[in-house]
């Protein structure tokens, strides 16, 4: 065995060889070299000895090295040393080995954890030295410092972690920090041992969580739920679970529960859903208050359109029938006339006037008038073709626009209109009919323009009125001519009759059978100093259609009953004055009561007076005629149908007319001598008139053969010119004065 190192230097004393003593020094030699621990052997403040490894943990090469170093070099400093000393040499001098752990300092300056555990040589005597065991326990105190600290950190998170932890073993509780007992309202330790059953709130549910939950904890997996739990005084805690068994290959080590309150958090989020769905519904009511404004916008769009086309319409039609207006018309009729002039094709216009429209509004009201108009609007509109236009100027004009037509076609629509017009309107309880007079202007003879054509047609349409309305003229330039008069005679008939330009003829009627004049008939005479004398024929349908008749029938009734009143103060002997009527006249509301106030005026008794009406007064309310002349009569005022037999009043119609005397067209008496026609038609007017009781007046008789045979037939009376020519009031009395004294004519 080779020889100890002698590291403390103890052999050097010991003499050799193989003693005991030896031996064992030997072997405490070994045991100082090889032990795991520094030892040191001091006195007097000073190594004495020491080992290797004590030389090793304070950081120097050799032991020998260390030999006379001052103990205190080992120490942080002079105060710890001091107070190592002051705290080890009492334990030491009572003989004890002193331990302690303390930092120590190595020769490089750096401090280190030693555990020191020292003894005396001698407690007896404190200045044989004592000896140290010092070992460096610097990594296990800093591995039990980093465990210490874990294990304190993991308290504090126990401790002071806002959600509660529970150790439970066999679904008992083991542990659990203060926050779970806090949450179920517990006092610290008063859960300790309890069946986790405890702060279930039910059996079932507790049950229910311990299968649930067997699986995963089993499996090393974790366990969430979210439970129901019951606090101390009963109230309820919802909580969000978590475990995991703290050793799944050891059941029995049991499991760790985390367990949250989230009551609040629930609150929170129920407030939060709350909100949310607030949130979405105020959403919604926008979105719906918006989808509104879109709809209210697109309804005011709506709206805006229907107005624009309202107004477009209205513009050009008539609001009345629904026919295009003028502004429409004359839009249609440049375009037509402009294709017309392409396609080198006629086109016609027609002008349509109702006649005496006026007097349906005049005596049965306008409402009636207004249906009247539609009524005639819709049927014209059936009557054209598609492609024609039918438009309402106003009142009762109309124009039709006809692209295509020429003379013919244009005579033949105009004429439909005239079989159209024969059959009645049932408006309300009125049964009317209705007739139009027109006038027809042709592209391109009478004009190339719509201006010009429809004044044309408008000039021709005079024209039909004229000629005895009820029918349709084409237009010749002669016609314009006439128009021009027809304007200027409705000017100069305004101011005729304050300027004194009218006057009455009167001539008179015999009595076949006494051969006296019975009476006379008032005829109108106009002088106009530039225009000379115009006849009634001509300027009574201008007054009748500018209303200028009734002033001016005023003015004859009244100056022709003066006159007889005179004639009779003078004792002539005349049985009526006849006075003609105009249909206009005759359709004014006031009418009887204006002839009674005249017939009262000049005092005169009503059956004086002879009234002269047409056929035409009954054609269009047939029921109204018969009112008023029913009304006339209950008068006393006595009524004659003038030029009877170129009207339409049949017989039924006849029967119910309250008149007196009939007057027979003079062109049946005109050719009484040639036309065995005329001859039946005037015999059968007067046996007609006889078994009704009528008188007959026979116009126009100007020959003694007429005169013969309208004796030999019947007739009550004659006019004309045989037997007298309408003469001024003057030669009238002259003729009055002679017949008091004789009467030859008739014998
Ligand atoms: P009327 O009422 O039929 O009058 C008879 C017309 O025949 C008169 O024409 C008269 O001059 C004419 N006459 C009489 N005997 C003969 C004859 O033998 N041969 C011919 N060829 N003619 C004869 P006048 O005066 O030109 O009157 C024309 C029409 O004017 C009248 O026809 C009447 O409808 C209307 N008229 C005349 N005066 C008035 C008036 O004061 N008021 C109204 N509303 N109409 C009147
Ligand atoms: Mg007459
Ligand atoms: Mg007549």
């Amino acid at each position: 065995m080779p020889p100890l190192p002698d590291t403390l230097g103890l052999l050097k004393s010991i003499p050799s060889p193989d003693t005991s003593l030896e031996r064992t020094l030997r072997e405490q030699q070994a045991l100082l070299d090889n032990a795991g621990v520094g030892i040191v052997f001091l006195r007097q403040r000073m190594v004495v000895r020491c080992n290797q490894r004590y030389a090793e943990i304070f950081g120097y090469e050799t032991h020998q090295s260390l030999v006379g170093e001052k103990s205190d070099a080992f120490h942080p400093d002079r105060a710890a040393f001091r107070a190592l000393g002051r705290a080890a040499y009492p334990v030491l001098a009572a003989g004890q080995p002193y331990r302690v752990e303390r930092l120590m300092r190595r020769r490089c300056g750096t401090l280190f954890w030693a555990r020191l555990t020292g003894s005396l040589l001698n407690p007896e005597d404190t200045a044989e030295g004592s000896i140290w065991i010092i070992d460096d326990i610097d990594d296990q105190r800093q591995a039990q410092e980093q465990l210490d600290a874990a294990v304190w950190e993991k308290q504090v998170l126990f401790d002071h972690a806002m959600v509660g932890i529970v150790f439970l073993r066999d679904r008992r509780l083991t542990r659990c920090n203060n926050h779970f007992e806090l949450m179920l309202g517990y006092e610290p330790g008063e859960l300790q041992g309890c069946l986790s059953r405890r702060w279930y709130t039910n059996d079932a549910d507790w049950e229910d969580v311990g299968q649930r939950s067997q699986g995963p904890l089993s499996q090393g997996l974790a366990f969430a739920a979210e439970l129901k739990l019951c606090k101390k005084d009963g109230s309820i805690v919802v909580c969000e679970v978590r475990s995991k068994a703290i050793d799944p290959s050891q059941p029995n080590n049991g499991s760790v529960w985390i367990t949250m309150d989230i009551t609040e958090r629930q609150q929170a989020q129920a407030a939060l859903q709350h909100m949310h769905h607030e949130l979405e519904r105020v959403v919604q009511q926008r979105t719906h208050e918006l989808s509104e404004t879109v709809e209210n916008l697109h309804q005011e769009i709506h709206n805006r359109r229907q107005d624009q086309e309202r107004i477009y319409w209205l513009a050009h039609y008539d609001p009345l029938t629904g026919l295009p207006n003028r502004t429409l018309l004359a839009e249609r009729s440049r375009d037509a006339i402009a294709a017309a002039q392409r396609s080198h094709t006629p086109l016609a216009v027609i002008f349509l006037d109702l006649d005496h429209f006026k007097h349906i509004n005049d005596s049965l009201g306008h409402r009636v008038g207004d249906a009247l108009l539609v009524a005639i609007a819709n049927r014209l509109r059936a009557l054209v073709r598609e492609n024609d236009t039918v438009c309402r100027l106003g009142g009762d004009e109309f124009i039709l626009l006809l692209p295509g037509a020429n003379a013919n076609g244009a005579a033949r629509v105009a004429n439909k209109l005239l079989e159209a017009s024969r059959r009645a309107y049932q408006i309300d309880t009125h049964e009317l009919t209705m007739a139009p007079s027109m006038g027809i202007a042709l592209f391109p003879d009478d004009g190339v323009d719509f201006d010009t054509l429809s004044q044309c047609a408008d000039v021709a349409m005079y024209r039909s009125k004229l000629d005895g309305r009820n029918t349709y003229r084409f237009f010749t330039p002669q016609m314009q001519a006439q128009s021009l008069r027809a304007l200027l005679l409705e000017n100069a008939l305004r101011r005729a009759l304050e300027r004194g330009q009218f006057s009455l003829v009167y001539q008179p009627q015999f009595c076949i059978a006494s051969g006296e004049i019975r009476s006379v008939e008032a005829l109108l005479r106009w002088s106009h100093p530039e225009l000379g004398n115009i006849s009634p024929a001509e300027f009574i349908p201008i007054a009748e259609d500018c209303g200028q008749i009734l002033p001016i029938g005023e003015w004859v009734l009244r100056t022709a009953l003066a006159q007889l009143k005179s004639w009779r103060a003078q004792g002539m002997v005349l049985e009526t004055m006849a006075v003609n009527l105009s249909a206009v006249q005759f359709r004014q509301p006031q009418l009887p009561e204006l002839i009674t106030q005249i017939l009262t005026d000049i005092g005169l008794a009503p059956d004086s007076l002879e009234l002269e009406l047409t056929e035409g007064v009954a054609v269009e309310d047939p029921r109204a005629a018969i009112a008023t002349m029913d009304q006339l009569h209950a008068c006393g005022v006595r009524l004659a149908i003038d030029d009877f037999g170129t009207g339409y009043s049949s017989l039924s119609q006849l029967k119910r007319f309250p008149i007196y005397k009939l007057k027979i067209d003079q062109s049946f008496v005109r050719d009484l001598g040639e036309d065995a026609d005329d001859r039946a038609i005037v015999s059968a007017i007067i046996r007609m008139a006889q078994a009704m009781g009528l008188h007959t007046t026979a116009e126009g008789v100007e020959t003694q053969e007429q005169m013969n045979f309208l004796h030999e037939q019947g007739c009550s009376d004659v006019q004309g010119y045989l037997c007298g020519r309408p003469i001024p009031a003057e030669q009238m009395h002259s003729l009055l004065m002679h017949q008091r004294t004789e009467s030859t004519l008739f014998t």
